[in-house]
């Protein structure tokens, strides 16, 4: 994977899952990884195991809800590597409930990260990158942004923001500079985000996906693909599920 060493790349959501995967991943391969997430400790943790492999990350708290700490992120990245090559909106949160049990409060909760989250992320790197006419924003949508299903109505529509953003990000892009626009959408993944679910009913309907699902490693090798394209060429979508997910 030649063309992601020395490669500066922004995480969201790397305290777990499929953001800490794809930043030791992506370190191995000689990437310069900033790690962002709320829980410090736990990033403090993933660059201490990165560093003592050998390779160059740094951690970051922000919280993809505040457009401010998203600005400070990037301005963090410049300041320290000099340019930012990839962002990875990767932050999400999944606490899936049918509309009739009215957790009008999560709705908003996964509104403001999945959606809003994506967006400030790209507010923060957007005018560097144009000003060197060159990086690459990858997004992390879900299957769930493909398809509907009982319980997942609001976190469906945000995935299939996040692909709306994603594309339509790529075609402005694709007129006017070299940034590039990604959207992985991954299948039922072994990560912490079934702790985000608190309606019992939905906790009981998905005790049986775990038996099914595949580890945060193969979404981060998705990543990887994405990055590691040469330049003339975009790897637009890539959906990744489990062989034995419907
Ligand atoms: P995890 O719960 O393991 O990781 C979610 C990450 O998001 C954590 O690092 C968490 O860090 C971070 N996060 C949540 N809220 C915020 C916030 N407000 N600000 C900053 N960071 C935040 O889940 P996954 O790794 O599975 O999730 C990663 C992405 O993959 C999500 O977008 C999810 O929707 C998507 N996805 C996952 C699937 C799966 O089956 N696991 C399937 C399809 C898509 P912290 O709490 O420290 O802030």
């Amino acid at each position: 994977m030649e063309n992601i060493e020395s490669k500066v790349v922004v995480l969201t959501g790397a305290s777990s899952g499929i953001g800490k995967a794809t930043a030791k991943l992506l370190a191995q391969q000689g990437a310069k990884v900033v790690l962002a997430a709320r829980r410090e400790d736990r990033l403090k943790e993933i660059v201490g195991e990165i560093v003592q492999a050998g390779g160059e990350a740094s951690p970051f708290k922000a919280d993809v809800v505040s457009p401010e700490d998203m600005k400070k992120l990037a301005e963090f990245a410049l300041t320290k590597y000099g340019r930012i090559d990839v962002l990875v909106n990767n932050a999400g949160i999944m606490p899936v409930s049918r509309l009739n049990e009215l957790r009008v409060h999560e709705w908003d909760q996964m509104i403001d990260v999945n959606i809003k989250g994506v967006l400030y992320g790209i507010a923060a790197v957007l005018p560097s990158m144009r000003e060197r006419q060159s990086g690459h924003i990858i997004n992390v949508a879900s299957v769930a942004g493909h398809t509907v299903s009982p319980a997942s109505a609001v976190y469906s529509a945000t995935k299939f923001a996040v692909r709306a953003i994603t594309e339509g990000l790529r075609q402005e892009e694709s007129a006017s500079s070299r940034i590039r626009a990604t959207v992985i959408s991954p299948g039922i993944t072994e990560t912490e985000l079934m702790n985000t679910v608190t309606s019992p009913e939905v906790q009981a309907m998905a005790a049986h996906l775990k038996d099914m699902s595949i580890p945060p490693e193969r979404i981060a090798g998705a990543i990887a693909y994405a990055i590691d394209m040469p330049e003339d060429a975009g790897v637009n979508e890539i959906v990744i599920r489990p062989t034995l997910q419907s």
